[in-house]
């Protein structure tokens, strides 16, 4: 197999970040979080119209912190979509709160309220709502079934910065919405989360959470439960300009979308999921075929970079048998089809083409 000429995705820093990070160290700062990372937060809590945003030092803890901030504790039950990144369910483990898996949406690939529903018990306290791939269903609809049933509603939008429903940002329907700045999301620091709400209990809560139980940075008096989960000015500094690049990243994104759309279309064997690009902004091309193996390889061969989309969660090593009496049909059929094309912002009209034309000669040979 040839060398892989176009990723699946990859970073995209210039000298602005180089330029920052170079002013960042000589003007003598700590590297921890300080001013900068508070000068980021403004500018997420701004971009994603909340009154306040945390950084954390991934997306995987900030739910973590989430569920504790909304006093979940060990034993208690938060309903996770089954098609989602393993970070959702362990989030929750990692604290002994069980994740109970939900079967997704064909429409939108979200969890799937309905089935929701039935999965609800007393021990049920948090719907954690991801938005796979920057879509959701109608959020008011969700935050509505979530105070009906008395959940907390957490925004798992790691991958819906930049995606809205009905020109609200995702993330502010519930309690806390989060986000992750690790490689493959539009923007990065590295690695990186962040947590946003409207609720200034919910925001002390966190902010000493993530710092040791502590009132403030200095002293050594800690009269709450807390941990070390804080970010750098090091990131910052990076996170700042990669937020400045956001929404021409997210237009490009769109853009991309709507090529690949326009060129494969037709082909029968492909399908893409409905989009609005007015609300998302899809952070990865995902396309369901019926042997997404062998077009994966017939792209590779091409120089063209792919990636299966998650395995179902129940069906991952780790979490198969304490869901083993279940079905997620909805699931299983995405799940098996799913594949990831090349994404990156970074790619041009030409690379897009070829890999049109590439996935067109597959289903035409
Ligand atoms: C990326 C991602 C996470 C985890 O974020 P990290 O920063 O890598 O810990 C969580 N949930 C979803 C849906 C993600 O895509």
């Amino acid at each position: 197999m040839g060398e892989i000429k176009i990723p699946q995705m990859e970073p995209w820093f210039d000298e602005k970040e180089a330029k920052a990070i170079y002013d960042y160290v000589k003007s003598g700062g700590w590297l921890t979080e300080f001013k900068k990372t508070e000068e980021l937060e403004k500018m997420l809590s701004r971009f994603t119209g909340t009154k306040f945003a945390i950084m954390t030092n991934n997306g995987t803890i900030s739910l973590t912190l989430a569920m504790i901030a909304l006093g979940l504790v060990a034993g208690d039950e938060i309903l996770v979509p089954d098609l989602t990144m393993i970070s959702s369910p362990n989030s929750a483990h990692m604290v002994g709160i069980k994740p109970v898996l939900v079967d997704i949406e064909a429409s939108t690939l979200c969890i799937d309220l309905k089935d929701a529903e039935k999965k609800i018990s007393k021990k049920t306290k948090a719907l954690m709502y991801v938005a796979f791939n920057g879509r959701s269903a109608n959020m008011k609809k969700v935050a509505a079934f979530c105070k009906k049933h008395r959940l907390f509603l957490l925004e798992d939008s790691a991958q819906g910065l930049g995606s809205y429903w009905n020109r609200k940002h995702l993330g502010t329907f519930g309690e806390i919405g989060s986000f992750s700045f690790s490689v493959p999301k539009v923007i990065t620091t590295g690695q990186g989360g962040a947590l946003i709400t409207n609720s200034k209990l919910l925001y002390n809560r966190l902010k000493k959470l993530k710092d040791f139980g502590r009132d403030k940075g200095g002293i050594d008096f800690h009269p709450h439960m807390g941990w070390n989960f804080k970010f750098t000015d090091l990131q910052a500094v990076i996170g700042i300009e990669q937020m400045k690049k956001l929404s021409t990243r997210l237009e490009k994104k769109r853009q991309i979308y709507k090529w690949y759309l326009d060129g494969l279309k037709d082909i029968k064997d492909i399908e893409f999921v409905e989009t609005n690009l007015k609300n998302t902004s899809p952070w990865f091309i995902d396309i369901f075929v019926s042997k997404p193996n062998g077009l994966a390889v017939h792209l590779a061969k091409r120089g063209i970079g792919t990636r299966r989309i998650y395995p179902a969660i129940h069906t991952q090593k780790i979490w198969k048998e304490a869901f083993k009496r279940n079905k997620f049909p909805v699931t299983s059929n995405y799940a098996d089809r799913g594949l990831w094309l090349p994404s990156s912002a970074k790619l041009t009209r030409r690379e897009v083409n070829y890999v049109i034309q590439s996935i067109r000669e597959h289903y035409e040979a």
